[in-house]
């Protein structure tokens, strides 16, 4: 829609919501379905500063958007408090998601990872669900227009656009938080959150986002590499601060893969607290160093070598030999079995940094759910206000838990928005 055309004279909505991604086009079509439910309409509009709305949700999962995960957990997500995450996620469960996409024509189905993703196979589809149900309950999509400045002028919240003001009694902020930044989702809104009184969690950091290793480090030789790895992040006193198996891809920069992305905002988070925090990597898990150490002198005769490449791969194999000097083919000297040993149970990565929003899939940090009632994701410092979706400190493991979040929190943030905003009488026209 031009919004210039109407930004003079365009009268005060009764909710607005910046802006139109995953939780924005959820908490909308939720606003309106729960005044369509009252029989009471009511004006909803919803601003997004992209020209082609949901780039996020296109390129997610692969194109084919993992949409939710067959179990979701508090577990499953960082940030801020387990139960206070708990407490949304419960009010809009998977079953629930399933429910609501099979609704709006998009059937989901649950892959072997536990994934759920479109029969269709395609996040265009779950796009075209999303923005069709939003406008169906009635929400107007004004775009693009980016928001630059959120104030308050009495009980009137007035949200300044490059295309001119907008007046809403109630706002739904869910402009996400800094990954991908070419989609949309740039920072802005948590500034826009700041300017009415929240706090920010520091630091902002990217989660699920590539690590990089020293330039030349042996394992950016093995690029292309994937495997399943037991990933750890342990503290300078070699305390266990997370730990996760999965796959881990070896690139030519450093690592990527759910494993470790499923770490990065881990170790990214605990590096400015411990710069001696030390990522480990156990190429061989479920394998101990006892059970290794065990199995090399078992086979003694046989070698390293000849072992590992019956359990890994053939170049990753050598290259660990190599690395631990032990490429003799026969019998391994005892240091040069403890080097194996050691290497191939736990390989401390040397990290040097991260691929950086502009490749992340989520953030971790936010506006703290501290600052939030969670029975209506409304502010406690600014009444009027609701929030939801990345935006908060609340980021998910890979595997549709985002998504998931973006759901529930824009569920619970789009009806009791709309709730409230039923409870006050209708203005008397005669
Ligand atoms: C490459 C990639 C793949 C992913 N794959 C998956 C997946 O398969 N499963 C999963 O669960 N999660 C996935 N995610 C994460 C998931 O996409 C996000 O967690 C989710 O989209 C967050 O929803 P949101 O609505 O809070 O924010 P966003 O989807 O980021 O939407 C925010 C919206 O706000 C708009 N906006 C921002 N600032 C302003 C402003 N100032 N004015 C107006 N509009 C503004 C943006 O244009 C955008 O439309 C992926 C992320 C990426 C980057």
């Amino acid at each position: 829609m031009d919004l210039l055309a109407h930004s003079a004279r365009r009268p005060r909505r009764d909710i607005l919501v910046i802006a139109a991604g995953a939780a924005g086009l959820f908490a909308a079509t939720w606003a309106g379905r729960t005044a369509t439910a009252a029989g009471r309409p009511i004006t909803i509009t919803a601003v997004d500063t992209a020209r082609k709305l949901g780039a996020k949700i296109l390129v997610a999962g692969g194109g084919r958007c993992n949409v939710t995960h067959e179990r979701v957990a508090e577990a499953d997500y960082a940030g801020s408090s387990p139960a206070a995450i708990r407490k949304v996620l419960r009010r809009f469960t998977v079953a629930e998601t399933v429910a609501w996409f099979e609704a709006a024509g998009v059937p989901l189905k649950v892959e072997d990872t536990g994934k759920l993703f479109p029969t269709s196979d395609s996040a265009r589809t779950v796009l075209d669900a999303l923005v069709r149900e939003a406008t169906r309950a009635g929400t107007e999509l004004v775009h693009p227009a980016r928001v630059t400045q959120l104030g308050k002028e009495g009980d009137c919240f007035v949200a300044t656009t490059e295309a001119g003001d907008l007046r809403a009694s109630r706002v739904i902020l869910c402009t996400g938080g800094k990954s991908l930044p070419k989609s949309g989702s740039d920072g802005t809104g948590l500034r826009l959150a700041q300017s009415l009184g929240h706090s920010l969690t520091s630091p902002i950091v990217p989660s699920l986002v590539p690590l990089l290793l020293p330039t030349g480090h042996w394992i950016t030789t093995l690029s292309g590499l994937t495997l399943p790895t037991a990933v750890t992040l342990r503290s300078a006193t070699g305390k266990k601060l997370f730990a996760t198996t999965g796959s881990t891809l070896c690139t030519h920069v450093g690592l990527s893969g759910p494993a470790i992305l499923d770490a990065s905002r881990h170790w990214l988070m605990t590096r400015d607290a411990d710069a001696a925090a030390t990522l480990w990597l156990n190429w061989l898990p479920g394998e101990s160093p006892e059970s290794i150490d065990r199995l090399l002198v078992e086979h003694q005769r046989r070698g390293g070598l000849a072992l590992l490449r019956e359990r890994l791969p053939d170049r990753l194999a050598r290259t660990l030999c190599q690395q631990a000097e032990a490429v003799a083919g026969g019998d391994l000297s005892r240091e040069a079995r403890k080097r194996l040993v050691s290497l191939v149970t736990a390989t401390p990565l040397p990290i040097t940094g991260d691929r950086g929003f502009a490749v992340a899939e989520a953030t971790a940090g936010g506006v703290p759910l501290a600052e939030v009632r969670l029975e209506s994701m409304e502010s406690r410092v600014c009444p009027g206000l609701h929030l939801a979706g990345e935006l908060l400190d609340v980021d998910g493991r890979i595997g549709g838990f985002n998504f998931q979040w973006a759901w529930a929190s824009g569920f619970v943030a789009g009806s009791a928005a709309a709730a409230a905003a039923l409870a006050v009488p209708p203005v008397s026209t005669s």
